[in-house]
């Protein structure tokens, strides 16, 4: 982080241009906030054309949510958004310094976190081709659009049962497969009482079949499914938490007050990557992301505004 001119200096630094990134830099903007906001190319629903469950938008694209709040940004003349990736955050309050790929550091006063998640799926072939379309993660994002359809639950996790139940509501038929794990016995027990289909063979393999997907088990025997969900394991999609040293959940969800403060003072945090204290999981959808970030941007702002009134009382 050397350089030789002065770096250019701002309120604050949001890493991440998702609708939580996007939608505090639109909070902090119409307080005549600097702000710059940092992002790359690559997005935690890439792999889905449409985006549920978002009122007055539901089943739109998610590409054009972005590029709508990208427009109203550029309303904001203090908002400055750069295409680049954050490479390293460093500093503290009124001195925070980012690290920025191929281009100068910049300092802020706060820095704001939207960088999100990313999805580590189950090894199983074929798999990461159908995330996004007939292979799901989020009842709330992708279970209506299955609705009807012979669905399958991929593992054998404690989580098995409670899917099983919310999407019993829509499916025709909820199958479940283990991928050779053996569930434990509450697992079981469970399956077995809401009568689901079990099959408890590793999954080889799956792939597109019509409007739907085939599961391979091996042996010539295939399950023929609507869909799928499965439960992947999220990653910071950033090393920022880490760099930082900020608190995390078990997980590894940035750990967050109810104004999106993580437990590093003038650090906030947002979007799919912050985890409330309060809550058993991340919320993560466009929504919560876009709420959070409208907060988060508002606590920064009531943060900075705090500091300033602070000093001038201090000078009269
Ligand atoms: C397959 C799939 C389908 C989904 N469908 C739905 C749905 O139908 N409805 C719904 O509500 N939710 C859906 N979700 C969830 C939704 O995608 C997330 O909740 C939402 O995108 C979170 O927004 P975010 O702003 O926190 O993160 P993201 O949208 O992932 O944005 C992260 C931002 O951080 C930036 N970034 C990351 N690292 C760096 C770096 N080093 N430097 C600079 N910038 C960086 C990225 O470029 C990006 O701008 C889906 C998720 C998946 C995986």
């Amino acid at each position: 982080m050397t350089q030789t001119s002065q770096p250019r200096h701002y309120d604050v630094a949001v890493i991440g241009a998702g609708s939580a990134g996007l939608q505090a830099a639109l909070t902090l903007g119409r307080m005549r906030r600097d702000v710059v906001v940092f992002s790359t190319d690559r997005f935690r629903n890439d792999p889905a054309e449409h985006m549920q469950n978002f009122l007055g938008h539901d089943g739109e694209s998610p590409a054009e949510l972005r590029l709508a709040a990208r427009k109203d940004l550029e309303r904001y003349g203090t908002v400055e958004l750069v295409e680049r990736a954050v490479v390293a955050v460093e500093g503290a309050p009124d001195a925070f310094v980012v690290a920025v790929d191929g281009s100068p550091d910049v300092t802020a006063r706060r820095v704001l976190l939207a960088t999100g998640l990313s999805d580590e799926l189950p090894d199983v072939p074929g798999l990461a081709d159908l995330f996004g379309t007939v292979v799901a993660h989020c009842p709330y994002c992708h279970g209506h659009e299955l609705a009807d359809r012979r669905v399958g639950l991929l593992g054998a996790g404690p989580h098995v049962p409670m899917l099983a139940q919310l999407i019993s509501r829509l499916a025709s038929e909820v199958v479940v497969l283990t991928n050779g794990a053996e569930p434990e016995p509450a697992v079981l027990a469970a399956i077995k009482a809401l009568r689901l289909e079990l099959h408890t063979g590793p999954v080889l393999g799956v792939e597109a079949a019509g409007d739907g997907l085939r599961a391979l088990l091996g042996q010539d025997h295939a399950v023929e499914l609507g869909g799928m969900f499965v439960a992947p394991t999220w990653r910071q999609a950033a090393p920022f938490a880490e760099q930082l040293g900020l608190e995390t959940g078990e997980l590894g969800g940035v750990l967050v007050d109810i104004m999106g403060a993580t437990s590093r003072p003038g650090v906030y945090a947002a979007g799919d990557l912050a985890h409330h204290r309060d809550l058993p999981m991340p919320m993560a959808s466009v929504l919560t992301a876009a709420a959070a970030g409208l907060v988060a941007g508002a606590a920064c702002d009531r943060d900075l505004a705090m500091a300033d009134l602070a000093r001038v009382v201090t000078m009269t």
